[in-house]
């Protein structure tokens, strides 16, 4: 039976720390006693190391010294391109030429030959040969650094209500006016652009690839025709999608026909890239202002070369024949998972890799997520303030590298946890 509400409300309170700053540090304490104390029953299920690549099947180690073997479905190097020999090879060939570090800021001494390669590759592998890049050293900076550089005070920013928190958070560090429009609904994005367009500032309408916490497609074709036919630009966050679908991996931009249109593209170059680091793609002239006016590319050390090495492996392999075969294979995957759980539990919204199974109340997620990893399962959680409040939910993110029997023991094991945990549905 599942644990009675009072000692699972005490494991869980998480979002009361994420709120306390400002007071003398007896947050800090009280932090700490509240680990302990999770970590004292045994069902802290954060921060447990893993010690080697995680291909699917894996074995983790918790803060307490608990050790479990688990199936992965708990980290977003989808196509295993990550650790491909050749890819890992790649990295270490650039590390023997350059060096672990770049050793300066991008517009100082820091931008490496490889660098301008992968800038190339990118480019190349979007067939987009008119627009430049910008290269971060990581997504979250991507998102956050292109929107403080793109927009200001006077200007407005117009979010789908989910966005990721990066570019939430440039958003609100620019100074513009923040909008949001209903999930992926032009109509709401509509009505909300109708009375600012005629105004003459700047609009900046910001969507994504794949939503990352409700593993559904952003509607791009209706929002980037909503946006343009009202005067602003639209930015697209491909952190989840770029390398998994579209032609030859280009992501939901392509898949969706706009590609071309699209003013500002983000990858996140650690997902399907399965390294670290984001790129802003744009036109040239958008491209060489941002390089100067992004402020955490401005004042923080460039890419490190052998990341950069590896990534421009990840695109050669990605992109060919090798690619569209895990790319086929992750499909595969997401599709199999989706029809065994969807008549039993409530996947929400989800149409792609990503597979959410929404259980609902914040205070259940240690002992299911315990429970889980006890049973062989590694998924990765997510609940307030990351969902709405007791909207929480395990994620799976299916990867080309699992084989029918995984898909088939992770059915197995969230049904079990359903049934025991009460959140199975109602009319399954
Ligand atoms: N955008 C989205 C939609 C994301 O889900 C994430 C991270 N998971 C990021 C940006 C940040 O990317 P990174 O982890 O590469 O910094």
């Amino acid at each position: 039976a599942p644990p009675p509400a009072d000692t699972a409300y005490r494991h869980n309170t998480l979002d009361m720390f994420m709120f306390g700053i400002g007071r003398e540090f007896e947050e800090i304490d009280e932090f700490n006693a509240w680990k302990a104390a999770v970590n004292a029953d045994n069902v802290y299920p954060f921060e447990a190391v893993r010690a080697e690549a995680q291909r699917p099947h894996l074995s983790l180690r918790r803060e307490t010294g608990e050790q479990f073997d688990a199936l992965s479905f708990a980290n977003f190097n989808y196509l295993g391109l990550g650790y491909h020999p050749e890819v890992i090879k790649a990295a270490q060939n650039a590390i023997g030429r350059y060096g672990i570090g770049a050793f300066a800021t991008p517009t100082l001494a820091g931008t490496l030959a490889i660098h301008k390669e992968l800038e190339q590759a990118l480019v190349d592998f979007y067939g987009l040969p008119d627009r430049g890049i910008t290269l971060f050293s990581s997504g979250y900076g991507a998102n956050v650094g292109s929107i403080q550089a793109l927009v200001q005070r006077g200007h407005h920013v117009v979010m789908d209500q989910l966005v990721h928190m990066s570019i939430l958070d440039g958003a609100k560090t620019s100074g513009a006016k923040l909008h949001f429009f209903e999930h992926n609904d032009a109509d709401s994005l509509e009505a909300i652009l109708k009375p600012l367009s005629g105004q003459g500032n700047r609009i900046l309408v910001c969507a994504e690839g794949v939503y990352s916490a409700d593993g559904d497609f952003g509607r791009l074709a209706q929002l980037t025709e909503v946006a343009h036919r009202h005067g602003a630009h639209i930015l697209v966050d491909e952190a989840h999608s770029v390398m998994l679908c579209g032609k030859k991996g280009r992501g939901v931009c392509d898949q969706a026909g706009v590609i071309d249109q699209v003013d500002f593209i983000i990858a996140t170059l650690s997902k399907g890239f399965a390294g670290v680091g984001g790129a802003l793609i744009a036109s040239r002239k958008v491209t060489e202002y941002v390089n100067w006016y992004a402020r955490c590319r401005l004042f923080s050390t460039a890419m490190d070369p052998g990341t950069a090495g590896g990534l421009i492996k990840v695109i050669e392999l990605g992109s060919g024949s090798e690619g569209d075969n895990l790319r086929a294979r992750l499909h595969h995957n997401s599709q199999r998972l989706r029809d065994a759980l969807s008549p039993h539990v409530d996947l929400g919204a989800s149409e792609s890799w990503i597979v959410p199974v929404i259980y609902g109340p914040d205070h259940m997620t240690f002992e299911i997520v315990d429970h889980l990893q006890r049973h062989g399962l590694d998924v990765s959680l997510m609940q307030f303030p990351s969902t709405p409040k007791d909207k929480a939910r395990l994620r799976l993110f299916a990867n080309a590298a699992h084989s029918d029997a995984d898909i088939d023991f992770a059915v197995t094991t969230i049904l079990d946890a359903a049934r025991r945990f009460n959140f199975l549905k109602a009319d399954a």
